[in-house]
């Protein structure tokens, strides 16, 4: 692991999770099953809620090193040159040539409706021995940010690894699904948003109150802090010393694809900086109300002088 990398915070961030190409194409009408329309404009844009969470990290100026893995085709190449423009160490991440990289084939209508199918390919394949690889470079008290887009048995691994190495573990449960005990036991924030706060818990999320009952169901499986995310509300933070509102930051939201991702990005970004956690919240409310106002999951991200 190259620790030169865009250091101007010592603590370095591994983001152990995804890195896909979305492949967007602009059609007047969804196709009904059988169908083929002839849709509009299409293009290409960079996803996978790892790689725009360390974008999001590394754009405010962290140490960020990505855990992955890429199959051997072009996507795989450019997902790799474009991480490593945005200054993201990218040694830890693995190649599999069995597998496609991953893709998200999504068409979107007029009215905004889309068809989405994801091929998660190599991020699918991302196995426990690459996570063990990957933690012989992980310096000690290292912070590990996590999603779930990859196997669960590596998100595990990944957990017990830097527990034992004395990283503190950031883990955004998305897409929301059902955890061991030893991974809530071992996370020291989990940042669920309402929809994924509700699965995990059966408490339906609407509000602070809600959340805060969500919360307390979390915190008694073992994680140490607990920030339900609410959209424009902003979040809610519950631990042992009690609970607190973060309010969100009023902003003309014009598109909150990867708000989630921006806000757990960017959270890592503060707390390896030596914030506090509030203070870390409260930062991470700022960066991801900036990303709301802009087109894009990458390409939305702010920079440390936005700010
Ligand atoms: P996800 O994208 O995972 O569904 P949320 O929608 O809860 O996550 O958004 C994460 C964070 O982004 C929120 O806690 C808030 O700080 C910020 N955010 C999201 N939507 C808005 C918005 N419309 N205005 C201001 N901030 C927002």
């Amino acid at each position: 692991m190259n620790s030169s990398t865009n250091a101007s915070n010592s603590t370095t961030i591994a983001v152990i999770g995804s890195i896909n190409t979305d492949m967007v194409v602009k059609t007047p009408a969804l196709p009904t099953s059988g169908e083929t329309v002839i849709g509009g404009d299409f293009f290409m844009s960079a996803g996978g809620k790892g790689a725009n969470q360390a974008v999001a990290a590394a754009r405010l100026g962290a140490n960020v090193s990505m855990v992955a893995n890429l199959g051997t085709d072009m996507f795989g190449d450019s997902a790799i040159k474009r991480l490593n423009a945005e200054g993201i160490d990218c040694s830890c991440i693995t190649r599999d040539g069995n597998q496609s990289s991953g893709v998200a084939l999504i068409s979107v209508d007029e009215k905004g409706e889309n068809h989405i199918v994801v091929a998660p390919g190599s991020n699918g394949t991302l196995s426990n021995e690459q996570i063990e690889q990957a933690f012989n470079s992980i310096p000690d008290n290292s912070l590990v940010l996590l999603q779930l887009e990859i196997p669960i048995e590596a998100v595990a691994r990944a957990v017990e690894l830097a527990n034992k190495k004395h990283c503190q573990v950031v883990l955004d449960p998305a897409p929301a699904q059902e955890l061991p005990d030893a991974v809530y036991a071992g996370t020291y924030l989990f940042t669920p948003n309402e929809t994924e706060a509700e699965i995990l818990t059966g408490i339906s999320v609407q509000d602070e109150e809600s959340a805060n009952s969500a919360a307390e169901k979390l915190v008694a499986k073992g994680i140490d802090n607990v920030a339900i995310t609410l959209g424009a509300k902003g979040v809610l933070l519950l631990n042992k010393e009690g609970r607190e509102f973060i309010p969100a930051v009023p902003v003309d939201a014009i598109d909150t694809t990867a708000a989630g991702d921006c806000f757990n990005g960017s959270l890592a970004a503060a707390l390896a900086s030596g914030k506090t956690l509030k203070e870390s919240l409260a930062f991470a409310c700022k960066a991801a109300a900036i990303a709301v106002t802009r087109l894009g999951a990458q390409d939305s991200m702010p920079h440390a002088h936005e700010l």
